[in-house]
Order: structure tokens, then sequence, then C-alpha cells
């Protein structure tokens, strides 16, 4: 992507029906990018899209389950033929996991945290890289978190999860530096979504802390006295898509008012 801007860039989206996935769909629209929403719950992100053109931004909405190899496939390509090429992703859908110590967790829970949060970048990965490939280049962001770049107790899957994002990343970016496809993570610290509010109600009926407690645990955790908002990981993410950052590939931009500076 030379061109600094995101006007007319065609852009595609995970988890793009709730949370940082929403409002950084909102946030590039805003700034005239044409968006393709995917999302496993189909009214979530045909109500995203439905916000942005009411708001007059161009946004499409799809079913997709980031598992799917062939729903995946299915994505990019409606992708290409509302817009005519590709020239950027953002993959963050991804699924949290219920706070409890490695010897509690099911087999099932771990695979179901891999096939989401791994198995569903590599899939994006593997069929936006050659779409983009052909097409003279473009910019990948994939959600890791800051459970990729350090430890999270009782979050051993979902930790080991997002490092394999950040490997991943790391690895596509060297593959296709020279073919003008950039790509990076965003790591965001502790973000006020829904996410955030399922998480602090499993944990407070596990019996490991009060809502209150937890909140202000969460906003301790990070040197700035709070957690973050999606919109400043929208803003994060607009930067790395854009030719803005012309110059970074294989980054983990951490969003995390400090937490991992520690
Ligand atoms: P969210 O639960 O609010 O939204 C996630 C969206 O992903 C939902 O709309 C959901 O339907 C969709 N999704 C789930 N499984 C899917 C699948 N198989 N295929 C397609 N879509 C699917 O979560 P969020 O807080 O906005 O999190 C978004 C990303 O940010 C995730 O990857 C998450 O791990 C990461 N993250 C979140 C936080 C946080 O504190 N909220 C912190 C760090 C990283």
């Amino acid at each position: 992507m030379g061109d600094p801007g995101l006007a007319g860039k065609a852009i595609v989206i995970t988890g793009a029906g709730a949370g940082i996935g929403r409002v950084t769909a909102e946030q590039l629209a805003a700034e005239g990018a044409r968006l393709m929403l995917g999302d496993i719950d189909a009214d979530a992100a045909e109500s995203t899209a439905r916000a942005i053109r009411a708001a007059g931004g161009e946004a499409r909405a799809q079913r997709v389950d980031v598992t799917r190899d062939d729903q995946v496939a299915a994505l990019v390509e409606a992708t290409l033929d509302a817009y005519g090429g590709l020239d950027g992703a953002f993959n963050n859908a991804g699924i949290e996991e219920e706070n409890h110590k490695v010897a509690e967790v099911d087999e099932a829970l771990f695979d179901r945290v891999m096939a989401i949060n791994v198995k569903g970048v590599w899939l994006c990965m593997k069929h936006q890289t050659a779409a983009m490939a052909a097409h003279g280049g473009g910019s990948i962001v994939n959600t890791a978190s800051v459970a990729g770049l350090v430890g999270a107790p009782r979050k051993a899957a979902y930790a080991g999860s997002k490092h394999a994002v950040v490997g991943m990343t790391k690895s596509v970016a060297a593959e296709y530096a020279r073919q003008g496809i950039r790509v990076n993570t965003v790591c965001p610290g502790i973000i006020r979504t829904a996410m955030m509010e399922r998480a602090i109600e499993q944990a407070a009926r596990a019996g490991y802390a009060s809502e209150e407690k937890q909140r202000q645990f969460h906003a301790a955790m990070h040197p700035m006295g709070r957690v973050g908002e999606a919109g400043e990981v929208a803003e994060a993410v607009r930067w790395l898509l854009s030719g803005a950052s012309s110059f970074v590939t294989g980054h983990q931009l951490a969003v995390d008012g400090g937490l991992t500076a520690l």
C-alpha cells in the first residue's frame, strides 16, 4: 500500500460483528475504506455493515467460520468480486479462554481455542497472501494480545494461541516481504468489550474474585491505571494497514497502556 491513506482500499475484517472488529470497521470505513466484514454471527456482521452504510460508508457482510478453509476462501473471493482486489486484512476473530489452571482445562477447550485463534489466522493469511500477491501486495494485521508477548496465568491455551499468532506473523512477514505484503500484529492489553465482560463474570462465578475487585485489578495491571478502549486498538490497526507504516513488517504493536513495559 504505497498511498498513505485508506480511501478506496479493499479490506477484509474477521470478527467484525462485535468489539474490536466492529469499532475498527467503523473507523476504517469513516476513512473511505471499502470493507468486507466476516463473522460467525452473520446477523452481527450485517448489523455492523448496516451501521457503516447508514453513516455513508461502504461495507458488505458475509458469514464466515474462520476454522473452515472453504469459508475463509469464499470470504476472500467475495472481497475480490466486490472490490476487484484485496489491499488489507484485519484477522481479528478470536475467543477467550475461561480462567482455569491447566489441570482443570478440557482437551476440547484447548482444541477450540487453537482452531479459532491459530488455525483461523493461518487460513486467513493463506488465502489473503495468495490474493494480495496476485494484485501487487497489501498489508495484513493479525490480532494477537499481550498474552502473545508474556504469560497469562489460568489462560495457558489462550496465551499459547496468541504466541502462535506472533510466530506465524513473523514467519509470513519474512516470506512475503519482497512481494509487497507486510504482516504485523496488534497486541492489546485488556480492552473494554463483551469478551472482557464475559471473562469478569466467569471469574466471579468461579470464585476467583468479585467483579469489582477484578475491575480494580485489571485497571491496576496497566501502568496507565485503566483498561483500553476498542477505538484505541483500531487506531493502531489503521496505521499498520496504511502506507504510513510502509517499512514496518513482522512487528508486534502493543496497545496496552504500558502493561508489557514492566
Ligand atoms: P468479542 O468477543 O467482543 O468479538 C469477537 C468476534 O469474533 C465476535 O463477533 C464473534 O462472533 C467472532 N468470532 C468468534 N469465533 C469466530 C469464528 N470461528 N469465525 C468468525 N468469527 C468468530 O471479542 P473482542 O474483545 O473484540 O476480541 C477481538 C480479538 O481481540 C480476539 O482475537 C481477542 O482474542 C483479542 N483480544 C481481546 C482483548 C480484550 O481484552 N477484549 C485483549 C487482547 C486481545
